[in-house]
């Protein structure tokens, strides 16, 4: 899935940040492998995952790191930012306090990574509409306040993922162009 003998022209890192259980690791089993699992386990010790793209006819290799059990406050190291170009800040829209933590993640963030750094809000679990409880224009408003795309996505029915990494990647490429 996306490999390639191709050289790689770039390669970007980007970070996956928000309360566990909001979806991040099953988010990157879809990008990174078109699989995902109802049942996952917390994550432990995965550093990244990495998936090829074409952009603009150049090679780009997404390098994309995922928390291993560390969403508890200030629990993330600044190692973990070190690098990154990209960042997808997730929440569960079934889960309102998930949305209300982002403020936290974003200074968190803003306190660890390049300023440049290129910032997605993602408000996951779109497929479970029925729950939700966090309104679409709230984040879309949060989002617009703070300068940061917004997209909502099912990492179980596909929606949205492949469109927010393409977002970010593009972002990403377009500042180093
Ligand atoms: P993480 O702690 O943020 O890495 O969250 P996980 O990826 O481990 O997911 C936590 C739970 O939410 C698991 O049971 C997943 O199967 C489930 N989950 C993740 N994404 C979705 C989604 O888009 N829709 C639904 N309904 N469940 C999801
Ligand atoms: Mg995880």
């Amino acid at each position: 899935y996306g490999s390639s003998n191709q050289k790689t022209d770039y390669v970007f890192k980007v970070v996956l940040i928000g309360d566990s259980a909001v979806g991040k690791s099953q988010i990157l089993s879809r990008f990174s492998r078109n699989e995902f699992s109802l049942d996952s386990k917390a994550t432990i010790g995965v550093e990244f995952q990495t998936r090829t793209m074409v952009i603009q006819h150049k090679s780009v290799k997404a390098q994309i790191w995922d928390t291993a059990g560390q969403e508890r406050y200030r629990a993330v190291t600044s190692a973990y930012y070190r690098g990154a170009v990209g960042a997808m800040l997730v929440y569960d829209i079934t889960k309102r306090p998930t949305f209300e933590h982002i403020p936290r993640w974003l200074e968190e963030l803003r306190a660890h990574a390049d300023k440049n750094i290129v910032i997605i809000l993602i408000g996951n679990k779109s497929d479970l509409e029925d729950q939700r409880a966090v309104p679409t224009e709230d984040a879309k408003e949060f989002a617009e306040k703070e300068g940061l795309f917004f997209l909502e996505t099912s990492a179980l029915e596909a929606t949205n993922v492949e469109e927010a990494f393409v977002t970010v990647l593009t972002e990403i490429f377009n500042i180093v162009n």
